[in-house]
């Protein structure tokens, strides 16, 4: 059992507050909270070997930089969240003409997409503080991870999604045994209905770009790229990294930031990523925002279908600005037919995307085409979810099969 110290701190305002006190947003101008941690006493304590010789093969490795207690849940999904593999897409990098290309791939967790790593956190601190039920809204999953994560530990769960969320993700919020609610509205109504009900019904919200704890989560895929750089490519330390990533609130690209930053605080990490966020042309609140060179997030209609990434009002869309803008990243825009096109490329090299988990890497093809990416331009692509999430969209991006009579001859007219 191990607990580390910190505190919350507005990354709008500035103002800083206990987690007695607060839950949530700043309570003055609802701004997300970064969790503080104090790194030179953490630094003091732990040493990158320390966690190099962890015996957890996923992101409780990471515990001593982590907000939350060891949540127990050994021999459960809880302690298999993150974890994933780094692939090498040689084939895609020569058709890129890119020197070094690499792929993480997040639909290797419980639940089939990046959202565990969040929720593996939010479970951890739900049963810190004696929660009797989690709540989330998702547009699948968030929710599929809450109700997956949960269910390891016999927790309780509520999910509220819009009725359209892709059957497979409903499948898993059902199958996990969560009190699932579909909602005749948006992923952004649904949000707002379970603020409304968490403080109604006095549950535990694990909203994401709500609840400070999902960007701590999803630090820990920052986290594992590092420890990655430093196991198998010490030379990458001194360069700067190009990550790709898609996003819609903006959470997992904070999360990686955040990641990126405690690592620097603490001295572990030499030279700090460039941080690109791709977000699909329909849907791209926070990319517009980035280019017009501002932090000011306007809502827009969302229409894309990829759906784990199509938000109206983007809940955490000023730290997403600043992961771009801070690290010499950038933002990147891509229409649906080339998150189609993207799917089909990772399907070549035995990689199954969702179309969101796609998307960063169609972002990573504009940029290439564009000049926003050199040939020597080391890259990591993250795939954020499995493509088992929505067969109807990978359907989309492929020829049908033909049907044919059981005999040779029909075989061969075809061949
Ligand atoms: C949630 C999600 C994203 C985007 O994450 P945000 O934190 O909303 O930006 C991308 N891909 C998949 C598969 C997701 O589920
Ligand atoms: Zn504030």
């Amino acid at each position: 059992m191990q607990f580390t110290t910190y505190v919350f701190q507005c990354s709008l305002c500035g103002n800083k507050y206990s987690p007695d006190e607060i839950t949530y947003t700043c309570p003055v101008d609802g701004g997300n909270l970064d969790v503080l941690f104090d790194w030179e006493t953490i630094g003091k304590k732990t040493a990158p070997q320390d966690i190099f010789s962890s015996k957890e093969g996923g992101l409780w490795r990471y515990l001593p930089l982590l907000p939350v207690a060891d949540p127990g849940g050994q021999g459960t999904p809880l302690r298999a969240a993150g974890g994933t593999p780094v692939y090498t897409p040689a084939r895609l990098a020569d058709k890129l003409g890119l020197t070094s290309l690499w792929l993480k791939d997040e639909s290797r967790n419980p639940t089939a997409s990046f959202k565990d790593r969040a929720s593996a956190i939010v479970i951890a601190r739900a049963r810190e503080i004696g929660a009797k039920v989690v709540v989330t809204a998702s547009t699948g999953n968030a929710g599929a991870a809450l109700a997956g994560m949960a269910a390891a530990v016999g927790q309780k769960a509520i999910i509220f999604a819009p009725r359209t969320a892709p059957p497979a993700k409903v499948a898993q919020l059902l199958v996990f045994g969560a009190r699932v609610i579909l909602i005749n509205g948006s992923y952004d109504d649904a949000f707002d209905l379970t603020i409304q009900a968490s403080h109604e019904f006095g549950w535990y919200c694990r909203n994401t770009g709500y609840n400070p704890f999902t960007a701590e989560g999803k630090k820990t895929a920052g986290l594992e790229i590092w420890e990655w750089m430093e196991t198998f490519h010490p030379n990458l330390q001194g360069k700067h990294l190009a990550v790709f990533v898609s996003v819609g609130d903006g959470n997992i690209i904070s999360g990686i930031h955040k990641g990126f930053k405690d690592l620097f605080a603490l001295g572990w990490l030499k030279k700090m990523p460039r941080i690109f966020g791709v977000q699909a042309e329909g849907s791209a609140a926070i990319a517009n925002a980035y280019l017009a060179g501002s932090e000011q997030i306007e809502p827009v209609s969302a229409r894309t279908l990829a759906d784990s990434i199509s938000v109206d009002l983007p809940r955490d869309g000023v730290r997403a600005v600043r992961a771009a803008r801070e690290t010499g990243g950038g933002y990147v825009l891509v229409s649906d037919a080339e998150i189609l096109k993207a799917i089909a490329e990772l399907g070549r090299v035995g990689i199954f995307a969702e179309p969101a988990g796609a998307t960063s890497y169609a972002g990573l093809v504009r940029a290439v085409q564009d000049g926003l990416i050199e040939p020597d331009q080391p890259v990591l692509v993250v795939n954020t979810g499995s493509g088992l999430k929505d067969v109807k969209a990978a359907m989309q991006a492929v020829k049908e099969a033909p049907v044919i009579e059981p005999h040779l001859q029909s075989l061969k007219r075809i061949i």
